[in-house]
């Protein structure tokens, strides 16, 4: 379907009142629809709330880059040029909106991402459009060449700005678009009878990319057209409302695969030591880096596409311990969401560190960057989910156990639910070694025996497990301080004497101290 079949309002409006006047013999059109004044302002009403950008953007691009820091894991580079960017765009939008539009010739910092699925490229995004306080939309590119109404879908992204800013279209002309994908529209010359739709796609995307005024109803919508009848029934004519893309700010991105051939292709032919020539072995990423516009446009971008997208971010592969660490670190972390969907079952769950490491390792032939995460704890922690919340077990470790045999730990906690208390218990004291050797940089391990005395002081005593090991050493800390310079030890195993009698222990371990030094 094309825009231009697509019947005006009042057009729209001469047809319905045609056919309502045979269906029912004239009643009119307004009592057939909802009357316009029960059509509230978020619904398209009279007055489209427009307010200037109330946001004050002061962020240095460091400021931006340790907020990334918080919940995006690795890709370091990344978050810098982005951190860069993005300043560099908001305060120009903040220098036009203070000069009421006066402000001089600018190139718009489009970004275009590059790297594989799940490694952090829509999340680095979302974090930034969170922070700065703008509506942020995602699409696949895909999605635009295969409905056939191409440009109508693109401005649909415009239009999802300003529902996503609650009717604010001032806000909504700030917002941050990202369309994922891109590689999947490109439609290289030299390939025979491959799909030409992308390059149409592009051309729409390059409109929206400069500058252009998206109309706030869409052609293709049956209830926003209706609306325009009913306006157009009630005072005789339309109001047009746009919004306007000149600060909206682009994000493209995709996998590229190959790409980084093009590059290592170009860079071979050029005479030794001309450019920026990655040398023998290094990775894909360095020739990602070095990737120039021409190699985007062998690729399959055209000229004009590639040529409005001056920013270039490459996204690296993850590995098991960047996997580790976006479940331990992150504040989005998905560990976060399975203690929430267990706690709503009053059950309390703790991932051990060894757990999270198998989780990571688990998750990397998934191929699917830190995706894999979860579908890894979902194939782990299923029946978990299912059997658990009918039973009395009030608490779940994740050990390296369970995330290799799920099923068999399932069924031996079953058997026996004092297992869960014991593990959930011991991995707090493990904890608190932890914790402590963060601390002081003494190294302190609690012996089978006496954890498992403190597990029963524990439940005897009704106190948590941090309860009793801070009442038990809490005169360790001073002392391991002192043996440690006096000696230079900084390893102890703490025994179920030293629970029994703590001060006793201490004061000998502290005289041999004395006698070392
Ligand atoms: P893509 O690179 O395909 O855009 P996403 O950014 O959508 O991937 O990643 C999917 C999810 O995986 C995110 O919502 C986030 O929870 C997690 N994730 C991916 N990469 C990282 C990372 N580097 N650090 C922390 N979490 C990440």
């Amino acid at each position: 379907m094309n825009n231009k079949e697509i019947p005006s309002p009042e057009e729209i409006q001469r047809e319905l009142a045609k056919f309502l006047k045979e269906k029912f013999g004239g009643t009119p059109i307004v009592q057939a629809f909802p009357q316009p004044d029960s059509v509230s302002e978020e619904e398209g009403g009279d007055e489209v709330r427009s307010k200037k950008w109330e946001l004050e953007f002061d962020y240095k691009p460091r400021d931006i880059k340790e907020y990334l820091d918080r919940y995006v894991i690795r890709q370091d580079e990344a978050k810098k040029v982005l951190s860069i960017a993005v300043c560099d765009h908001y305060n120009h939008v903040k220098e036009c909106v203070k000069t009421e539009g006066g402000c001089g010739e600018y190139t718009k910092q489009n970004i275009i991402m590059i790297g594989p699925t799940g490694v952090g490229k829509t999340y680095l995004i979302k974090c930034i459009a969170n922070l700065i306080g703008v509506p942020f939309a995602r699409a696949d590119a895909t999605k635009f060449s295969e409905t056939g109404y191409v440009g109508g879908d693109v401005e649909d992204l415009i239009r999802e700005l300003v529902q996503k800013a609650d009717g604010d279209i001032g806000l909504a002309q700030y917002g941050i678009i990202y369309i994922d994908e891109v590689d999947k529209i490109a439609t290289p010359a030299n390939v025979v009878g491959r799909d030409v739709s992308g390059r149409g796609v592009q051309t729409n995307l390059l409109k929206l990319m400069e500058e252009t005024e998206v109309p706030l109803r869409s052609p293709l919508d049956v209830a926003s057209q209706l609306q325009a009848v009913m306006e157009f029934q009630k005072k005789g004519k339309i109001q047009k409302k746009t919004i306007n893309t000149r600060h909206i700010l682009f994000i493209v991105s995709g996998a590229f695969g190959g790409l980084e051939e093009i590059v290592g292709r170009r860079l071979r032919k050029q005479p030794i030591g001309f450019g920026a020539e990655p040398e023998a072995g290094t990775d894909k990423v360095q020739y990602l880096l070095a990737a120039m516009s021409k190699d985007f446009i062998k690729f399959g971008l055209e000229p004009e596409f590639i040529g409005r997208l001056p920013v270039r971010v490459v996204c690296r592969d993850l590995e098991a311990d960047d996997l580790y660490k976006i479940l331990k670190h992150s504040e989005g972390s998905i560990i976060k969401q399975y203690e929430q969907a267990f706690a709503s079952f009053g059950i309390q769950v703790i991932f051990t560190d060894e757990g999270m490491r198998e989780i990571a390792r688990q998750a990397v032939p998934e191929e699917t960057g830190a995706r894999g995460l979860i579908t890894v704890c979902e194939r782990v922690l299923r029946e978990y989910k299912y059997e658990l919340p009918s039973t009395e077990t009030r608490r779940l470790t994740v050990t390296p156990q369970i995330v290799r045999s799920p099923l068999d730990e399932l069924e031996k906690l079953m058997r026996n639910p004092d297992l869960t208390e014991k593990a959930y218990m011991e991995e707090l004291i493990r904890n608190y070694e932890r914790d402590f050797k963060r601390a002081h940089d003494i190294a302190i391990t609690f012996d089978p025996r006496a954890v498992s005395l403190i597990e029963d002081m524990a439940s005897d005593r009704k106190k948590s497990v941090k309860d009793i090991c801070d009442e038990l050493i809490k005169d360790y800390e001073y002392g391991l301080n002192l043996i440690k310079s006096n000696s230079g030890r900084d390893n102890f195993t703490i025994s179920r004497e030293v629970i029994e009698d703590p001060g006793k222990v201490l004061s000998r371990w502290i005289r041999e101290s004395y006698k070392k030094k």
